[in-house]
C-alpha cells in the first residue's frame, strides 16, 4: 500500500491511499472532559468511559479486508462505538462464566461514503483480563447495511479510493 496514489472522485486530484482511518473523540466526551457540559464520566478502562451511568463509549477496531491488495493490507477504522449500560451488566454478569463476552452497540457517528442514515450495529468481544487485549476488534456488524456487507466480503482497493475521497472531503456518501 505504500505508493498508491488513487484519482479523488471529488477534486480530481492524486491522493495518497490511506488505509488507517481514526475517527475523532466524540464531541459529547470532549465538552465533558472541557468542562462544557455538566455529566458524570468515569473511566472503565483503556478505551471504554461511561457517561452518567447510562451508557458507555468504547473505542473499537473496525477491519475490512482488501481483496486486491497485493501487500494484504486492510482498511483498519478505529470507531467510536455506544454501548448501553444494561448490556455492560449483562457482560458482567457473565464475567467468570465465560472467557470472553460479546457485546453489542452502534457506531456513534457517521462513517463518509456509507450511507448516514443507518445505524451502524456492531458487537465484539470484551475479556474478563484487560491485559490479554490492546483494543477491543468489532467481530460483526449487524444488519444488510453497505458497511456490514463490506465488513463481511471485504473491498477492492478502487472502493478504498471512493472511502478515502469522501472522507478526506467530509462526504457523507
Ligand atoms: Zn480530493
Amino acid at each position: 500500500m505504500t505508493n498508491n496514489q488513487y484519482k479523488c472522485q471529488v477534486c480530481g486530484e492524486m491522493h495518497q491511499l490511506q488505509s488507517l482511518i481514526q475517527f475523532p473523540q466524540p464531541d459529547l466526551v470532549n465538552d465533558i472532559l472541557a468542562g462544557r457540559e455538566k455529566a458524570q464520566l468515569d473511566i472503565l478502562s483503556k478505551g471504554i468511559v461511561m457517561i452518567n451511568r447510562t451508557f458507555a463509549v468504547v473505542e473499537s477496531l473496525l477491519s475490512v479486508k482488501i481483496v486486491d491488495d497485493p501487500d494484504d493490507d486492510q482498511l483498519d477504522m478505529y470507531v467510536w462505538v455506544k454501548v448501553e449500560s444494561k448490556e455492560l451488566l449483562r457482560a458482567k454478569q457473565l464475567f467468570g462464566r465465560e472467557e470472553a463476552i460479546v457485546v453489542f452497540g452502534t457506531i456513534m457517528h457517521p462513517i463518509p461514503f456509507y450511507d448516514h442514515k443507518d445505524d451502524f450495529e456492531v458487537s465484539f468481544f470484551i475479556g474478563q483480563d484487560d491485559n490479554t487485549k490492546d483494543e477491543l476488534q468489532i467481530h460483526s456488524l449487524i444488519g444488510e447495511s453497505q458497511l456490514a456487507i463490506d465488513f463481511k466480503e471485504g473491498i477492492t482497493l478502487d472502493k478504498l479510493g471512493l472511502i478515502n475521497s469522501a472522507l478526506l472531503h467530509l462526504l457523507p456518501v
